[in-house]
């Protein structure tokens, strides 16, 4: 992927060395547990278990300051590029398919823990956006974890899961996010699941769709990115993941959706480059 030349953005706060309070967990395992976490639905976490963020949020939240301004290292530098490439994309497209006003989400760079606005975050728990504080939470070693592990790097694939996460950002400020996560106030256990699995299909669709006018704009995809962002959508599928963690599929837990549906969603919104190709709800299939 050629992003040397996007613009950097200035949403970008980067906590990594300020301690979070990690607790006793190797940053290994944390790491580990927070790639299945991602896959399996942790993210984002306040729709899972929506009651309980809320109240949990904010205490001790003003304590953590972190840096701001474009960081001085390649992979700080890379998310910040991504990041500023889908505050131009978003900008631009908001407007024109949705008809509102695009306003950027921030990110947080952080090492092992850090406070969020929806509660305490670690690594553990795989990069997620919360809605309340409009911000994106991403340790960086996921991406190291991506390629040893799931054998799923690449820049694109990890540009994929920024613009995931900025993904969600785009359904809060569609108001689907608030609505899902009403309805799932009042929903059984295997309907909260399936509208989750709606909200980040579409997460996933709304990717493609800024790959799709960023590269149209700055030309920005090489020759195999796509298959690179495939190969990781299809890495982090519940399905896949189930399979290693337990050796077996579930499909009514699944959070996510399957290998096979995420590559598919990814795959239409790279292709139209449309907000509304993405609407998950209202597709016959998912
Ligand atoms: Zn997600």
């Amino acid at each position: 992927m050629r992003w040397e030349d996007f613009r950097t953005s200035s949403n970008v706060e980067d906590r990594r060395g300020i301690p979070g309070g990690a607790g006793g967990l190797g940053l290994g395992t944390i790491v580990v547990l927070g790639l299945i976490g991602w896959a399996l639905g942790i993210d984002p976490r306040i729709l899972i278990s929506g009651a309980e963020m809320m109240s949990g949020g904010d205490s001790g939240y003003q304590q953590q300051q972190g840096r701001q301004g474009t960081p001085q290292d390649e992979m700080g530098r890379f998310a910040s590029a991504i990041l500023g490439n889908t505050e131009d994309v978003w900008t631009a497209v908001l407007p024109q398919q949705a008809n509102r006003q695009y306003k950027p989400p921030k990110l947080v760079l952080f090492s092992g823990a850090t406070r969020s606005g929806c509660g305490a975050a670690q690594s553990a728990m795989g990069p997620f956006y919360c809605p309340l504080d409009q911000t994106v939470y991403l340790d960086l070693s996921f991406f190291q974890e991506m390629q040893q592990r799931f054998r799923a790097g690449g820049d694109f694939a990890y540009a994929y899961v920024i613009a995931h996460e900025v993904g969600h950002h785009v359904e809060n400020q569609l108001d689907i996010l608030p609505r899902v996560q009403a309805r799932q106030q009042e929903v059984g256990a295997t309907e909260r699941n399936q509208l989750s699995v709606r909200v980040e299909l579409m997460a996933d669709c709304l990717a493609g769709v800024w790959a799709h006018h960023s590269n149209e704009r700055w030309n920005s995809l090489e020759q195999g990115d796509i298959e690179k962002a495939i190969n990781a959508a299809q890495a982090i599928g519940d399905d896949r993941l189930q399979q290693q963690s337990q050796g077996r599929v579930v499909p009514d837990s699944f959070t996510h959706g399957s290998s096979e549906q995420r590559v598919r969603w990814l795959t239409t919104g790279l292709k139209t480059g449309q907000i509304q190709a993405c609407d998950t709800f209202r597709a016959s299939r998912l």
